[in-house]
């Protein structure tokens, strides 16, 4: 019998195994393994820690408090922090060893400033808008942002260690915006050049591209949820097909398992009733553990030997499966998701029935649920 609540365990062998496969998918390029929101609710550290080992060169995050908790956790490869607001913390980066990045004049100016107090060389990725329409600088106002790096370059405050982008819908293969940001990140990179830098990384891929996109895999691939082991849509395939392994299983122990007259209401608002006579088990994971209440009456689980769906509602703790009438115990497993090799539900599967993407799936499991990890 299972004596926890409910876990999610994160089999490092699969965080490895994908690294490996991303690498070979990408065998020109450096590997980034995206570790923000803690490594995808996944732990950022002990997945960071498992994808160096699998050779990932370079390490990214979101926001500079992510790549300082990698510093603190030992980890001295390199380092990207790429989501950043005026008065950061940018001396603290610097100091750190870690490679930020600037999409507009302001940043640039902070990191001139911050370098110059320390006294040492910052490390800047310029950031293009190629078509994101998100952040990265916009062709009209990068020849500035080129020609005052290259001046800083000049000055020794600073060195021009990427030029890079993202994608807006790598996850949709062969959707016409993809050659229209190649073609303007090409004409950004020349911009670049003739303004005298000479980056030593020149990045544009996230998972969707390096598994469909050779032509954008340049000299670093930044990979986030294929790292998992999920596939970044159903147009790039499936997780098995693309030769990823999801690396988290989310489980619980049954709480209670009791009969229930025909007819019997479940959960909040009473949105389902018992058919017949049956047995309802009770499995103690809700939202405020990250299962989405729009898996109400949707969302797959395997609980005794086969797949059921929740019953009624998701509440803040707890939802109800109907085992029409099959036996389980108090204490045994109920399975959310996984690889998908015991017959469990994958995040995939949760994604559809939800209206989400596997990304949000995993990344939403709070800290509530502890992590535990296989092939440490
Ligand atoms: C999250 C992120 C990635 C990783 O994207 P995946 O689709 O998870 O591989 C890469 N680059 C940037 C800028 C990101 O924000």
């Amino acid at each position: 019998m299972a004596t926890h609540r409910a876990r999610a365990e994160i089999d490092l062998d699969a965080v490895r195994d994908n690294v490996r496969t991303l690498r070979e998918y990408a065998p020109r390029a450096e590997l980034m393994a995206v570790v923000k929101s803690d490594g995808y609710g996944h732990g950022a550290v002990p997945c960071a820690r498992a994808a160096r080992q699998a050779g990932a060169g370079w390490l990214g995050t979101a926001t500079p408090e992510e790549a300082f908790a990698l510093r603190a956790a030992g980890d001295r490869g390199r380092i990207m922090s790429w989501l950043w607001t005026p008065g950061g913390p940018w001396r603290q980066a610097i100091e750190q060893d870690i490679d930020v990045s600037a999409s507009a004049r302001w940043a640039l100016d902070e990191i001139v400033a911050a370098a110059r107090a320390t006294g040492r060389t910052a490390r800047v990725h310029l950031k293009a808008d190629t078509g994101l329409g998100r952040s990265g600088c916009q062709p009209a106002d990068w020849p500035d942002l080129v020609a005052a790096a290259r001046a800083a370059e000049a000055e020794g405050a600073l060195r021009v260690t990427g030029v890079w982008s993202h994608f807006a819908c790598a996850d949709e293969p062969g959707h016409p915006s993809i050659a229209a940001q190649l073609d303007a990140f090409g004409e950004a990179l020349d911009q670049a050049g003739r303004a005298g830098l000479d980056p030593e990384v020149r990045h544009h891929a996230n998972s969707p591209a390096t598994l469909t996109l050779p032509a954008s895999h340049f000299d670093l691939v930044r990979t986030g949820v294929a790292v998992y082991g999920l596939s970044p849509s159903p147009d790039v395939g499936t997780s098995a097909g693309l030769g990823l392994r999801p690396a988290m299983t989310l489980s619980a122990s049954l709480g209670l398992v009791k009969q229930v007259p025909t007819g019997h209401g479940v959960s909040y608002g009473h949105a389902y009733h018992t058919a017949e006579e049956t047995t309802l088990a009770l499995v103690p994971l809700g939202y405020g553990d990250g299962v989405p209440r729009h898996a109400s009456g949707v969302g797959p689980v395997l609980v005794a030997g086969k797949r059921r769906t929740v019953a009624g509602r998701v509440a803040m703790d707890q939802f109800v499966v109907d085992l029409n009438g099959d036996l389980a115990a108090a204490g045994d497993e109920a399975v959310l998701f996984g690889p998908g090799d015991r017959g469990e539900p994958t995040a995939e599967d949760w994604a559809r029935v939800t209206g989400t993407i596997g990304y949000e799936i995993v990344t939403r499991i709070s800290g509530r649920v502890p992590r535990v990890y296989l092939n440490e």
